[in-house]
């Protein structure tokens, strides 16, 4: 079933923390948006897609979204559960109701009406069309599970999982287990493992490069003021022009 067209300014695609900022500074500016999420829930990476130890990996002021500050009794790294309440907490205050179950499969800018027209999927079969004036994608970069060809993967006879599967070392010990990668959860699931007993080993494509505190946070410090400024700014240029 397809319903009728919902309009409105601008159009965020994603909940997850990018699409909440952009949602809290629309609605401190008084701009009416609908913000689209496919799964049934906020922040459905860190909700449904990490591990038990988790705790957040920069430090907390370059984590806590704009307009609303981290609690002070907050730890320089915050577990994967205070960083949840919290990202509840700022739905809640900013009244941000993103309409789940809506997964955007087709947008496309109109030119002669200077709209974008959006259709999502929505839970349950159907298709709800959407149109406006700005469209923002905060669909994430590490959202999608993605695993490469490896020679000889489907012939192995042991488990394998994608880390987004994975919830604590728990049944583990004592198994010799290969990890993938060293990303974020790479490194930090193979410190998990060996901490309950695994064999653990990880293979690593590249050189991995440590850097230094301070470099990290003048390229957090430099990301985090485009980050706050850029975006919304842009919307307001527009807004402003017409
Ligand atoms: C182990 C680990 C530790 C990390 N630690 C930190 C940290 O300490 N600090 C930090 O800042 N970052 C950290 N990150 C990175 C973190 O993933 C990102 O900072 C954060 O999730 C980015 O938020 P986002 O909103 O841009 O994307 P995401 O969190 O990926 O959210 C994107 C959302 O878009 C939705 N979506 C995707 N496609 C569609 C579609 N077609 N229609 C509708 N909805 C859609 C997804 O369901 C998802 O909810 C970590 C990541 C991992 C895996």
């Amino acid at each position: 079933m397809t319903t009728g067209v919902e309009e409105t300014v601008v159009i965020i695609v994603g909940a997850g923390p990018s699409g909440l900022a952009t949602s809290a500074c629309l609605h401190q500016l008084s701009i009416p948006y609908i913000i689209l999420e496919r799964e049934d829930c906020i922040a459905s990476l860190f909700n449904k897609k990490t591990y038990n130890r988790l705790h957040l990996h920069l430090v907390k002021n370059f984590c806590q979204l704009p307009h609303l500050p981290f609690p002070a009794s907050f730890p320089t790294y915050a577990p994967i559960a205070q960083f949840l309440e919290y990202l509840d907490d700022y739905a809640a205050h900013f009244k941000i109701n993103p309409r789940f179950c809506n997964r955007v499969k087709f947008a496309k800018y109109e030119d002669d009406e200077e709209k974008w027209k959006v259709e999502a999927e929505v839970g349950g079969g159907g298709v709800r069309r959407y149109k406006g004036r700005f469209l923002v994608v905060a669909t994430g970069e590490t959202s999608d599970v993605f695993i490469p060809e490896v020679d000889g993967l489907s012939e192995f006879k042991g488990e394998v999982i994608h880390s987004t599967e994975y919830k604590s070392g728990e049944g583990y010990e004592n198994k010799k287990v290969l990890v993938v990668g060293s990303g974020n959860s790479g490194m930090e699931i193979a410190l998990d493992l060996s901490n309950y007993g695994a064999k653990t080993s990880i293979v690593v494509r590249s050189p991995v490069s440590f850097s230094l505190l301070l470099v990290t946070y003048i390229r957090a410090s430099i990301f985090y003021f485009f980050y706050k400024t850029f975006l919304v700014h842009q919307i307001l240029e527009h807004l402003k022009v017409r």
